[in-house]
């Protein structure tokens, strides 16, 4: 197949100039999260393609030299990008250095069109390699598949640019001009379209799969305490049962209430009230193993959730929450002591036991309820 590289510029500025409009339409200036970093690359792409059709038509200055340094500025842009998505920084030498020598370089070479291209090549390479670097280091911390995309771009601009840089440095395939068909430059286009593509959707995907994960963890937990809040302790719960149904070991709920907690509202106010509510979850915090779950039903309502608990265990640690919150003292300004108790309700499940959340969570409050009816400040246990 015949293959007319310059209809491959017009796909490469298409599918640059696009992929620039997508992300500048999600571009926010209140979200640094690369995406104009990301606009700003693709357009100079976009340029830089559009400054190579004009070569022979307009001077070598603007279609080689000007268009080299767009195309070298926007691998460090797409790094930029990167580092500001992750929110990280790092020496801006070793992002600019390319641009800074590129445009001399070129100078130098005014009559060899295979080293400007092996120039390129190698810049090109060692910025695809270090976007790759970036994404590599940062992928424990960033969430979804998104990463993956770019990822795969980088890999397969990092293979195209190494080859296009061996291949022409050993005169595999000669190129008189930048618009000689030859298989490397068919793959280097290609790889060109493809790689903004994927990278592009890559990265936002990488925006969408952030949002979503801070959405969900708004949606399940408390604002107030940071705990989760009753739809997760709910799913936690729901979960745990199934298990139990089928065997294992014994599954323990505690069903928290601060006592008489209308009257520290009253007394000291609205805000010692809620600095209470975060005392006793970060109280609940630092008690609890890893594998216990504790969650704000609502209002001083608390509900723990304790798997592979005994009803002993259980007990036990519930009378340990009962003191440590007895002890807790002072209104979180250093005066007024607040006597803040709470009542505990236990209930202990025992394997095979066949119970909705619902009617799980009702054993536990009505030990609760006993708690109160005996005097407040006690923990009771589900017959
Ligand atoms: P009891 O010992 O029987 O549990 O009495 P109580 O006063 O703790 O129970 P009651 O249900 O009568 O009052 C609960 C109070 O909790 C009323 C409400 O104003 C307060 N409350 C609920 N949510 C919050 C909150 O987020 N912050 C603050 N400061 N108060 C809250
Ligand atoms: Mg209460
Ligand atoms: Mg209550």
């Amino acid at each position: 197949m015949q293959i007319h590289i310059p209809t491959m510029f017009l796909m490469v500025i298409v599918v640059s100039l696009t992929m620039a409009s997508c992300t500048a339409a999600l571009w926010r200036r209140d979200q640094p999260e690369g995406l104009g970093y990301w606009t700003l690359a693709l357009t100079l792409h976009g340029i830089t393609f559009i400054l190579y059709s004009l070569r022979g038509v307009a001077p070598d200055l603007l279609t080689v030299v000007v268009a080299n340094l767009l195309l070298v500025s926007v691998f460090t842009l797409f790094c930029e990008a990167m580092l500001q998505f992750q929110q990280q920084r790092m020496q801006r030498l070793w992002l600019w250095w390319p641009v800074l020598v590129v445009a001399p370089t070129l100078m130098l070479l005014p009559d060899s069109q295979s080293g400007r291209v092996v120039v390129v090549a190698i810049l090109s390479t060692y910025q695809t390699a270090l976007l790759l670097a970036i994404m590599l280091r940062y992928r424990r911390q960033t969430v979804g598949r998104g990463q993956y995309f770019v990822m795969a771009a980088a890999l397969l601009g990092i293979a195209t640019m190494s080859f296009r840089a061996v291949g022409t440095a050993l005169g595999m395939a000669p190129m008189l001009q930048i618009t000689s068909t030859t298989p490397i430059q068919t793959l280097t286009y290609l790889v060109s379209c493809m790689g903004m593509l994927l990278a592009s959707m890559g990265l936002v995907l990488m925006t969408k799969e952030r949002t979503d994960a801070q959405n969900r963890t708004l949606a399940m937990h408390d604002e107030l305490t940071g705990l989760p809040n009753r739809r997760y302790s709910m799913e936690v719960l729901t979960r745990l049962l199934a298990a139990l149904s089928r065997g294992g070991q014994p599954l323990s709920l505690l069903m928290l209430d601060i006592d008489h907690f209308k009257r520290i509202n009253d007394n000291h106010g609205h805000l010692v009230g809620d600095h209470s509510l975060q005392q006793l979850a970060a109280t609940l915090r630092t008690r609890l193993r890893t594998q216990d779950h504790a969650g704000r039903l609502g209002g001083e309502e608390f509900l723990v959730i304790l798997p592979n608990t005994t009803a002993a265990g259980a007990r036990e640690l519930a009378e340990t929450l009962r003191r440590s919150v007895e002890q807790l003292g002072t209104d979180g300004q250093g005066h007024a002591p607040l006597n803040m108790t709470i009542s505990i309700g236990v209930c202990t499940l025992q394997p095979r036991t066949r119970l909705s959340p619902p009617e799980a969570m009702e054993l536990a409050d009505q030990a609760l309820y006993r708690a109160k009816q005996n005097g407040r400040n006690r923990v009771e246990a589900a017959a």
